[in-house]
């Protein structure tokens, strides 16, 4: 099953309707591997429709937070929550200057999640494993 498919499923099960506006919110999550906030979402989206609000992408993104398929990520030096969509175990790595976040698989998260489901009961909805610091391009720009 295509990510998209399940935010949407995702949403409907939660018994919130399907409008475009809430789809093409989690079109744009699934789809983007950039780790966007809500104000990017709303940029990116609110020239293809008539009505649709900064309030919509939060409480699409909300539902989708707390039901466990999306992670909210928190700041990343820019006062912005930043949402991903892969809630396959991974680390995040955000770059403080720039603000760029990338994906980094690891062996080690995979493992972490089971072995805290064991220990201690938890249904897991999601992680914020996020290191930060300085990408090379920004340290390079901060050395000149
Ligand atoms: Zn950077």
């Amino acid at each position: 099953m295509s990510n998209y498919l399940i935010l949407t499923q995702t949403l409907k099960a939660a018994g919130m309707r399907l409008t475009p506006q809430r789809t093409a919110v989690c079109r744009f999550l699934a789809e983007s591997d950039e780790h966007p906030t809500a104000a990017m979402i709303y940029d990116e989206l609110k020239l293809q429709f008539d009505s649709f609000s900064l309030a919509t992408v939060y409480n699409t993104l909300d539902a989708l937070v707390k039901l466990g398929a999306v992670n909210a990520l928190g700041g990343v030096g820019d006062d912005s929550v930043h949402y991903d969509a892969d809630t396959e175990p991974h680390v995040n790595l955000a770059c403080l200057s720039c603000n760029k976040i990338v994906d980094i698989p690891s062996e080690h998260v995979t493992h972490l999640d089971d072995e805290i489901t064991a220990a201690t009961g938890y249904k897991l909805l999601g992680a914020r494993v996020l290191y930060y610091g300085l990408c090379p391009d920004c340290q390079e720009s901060s050395n000149r």
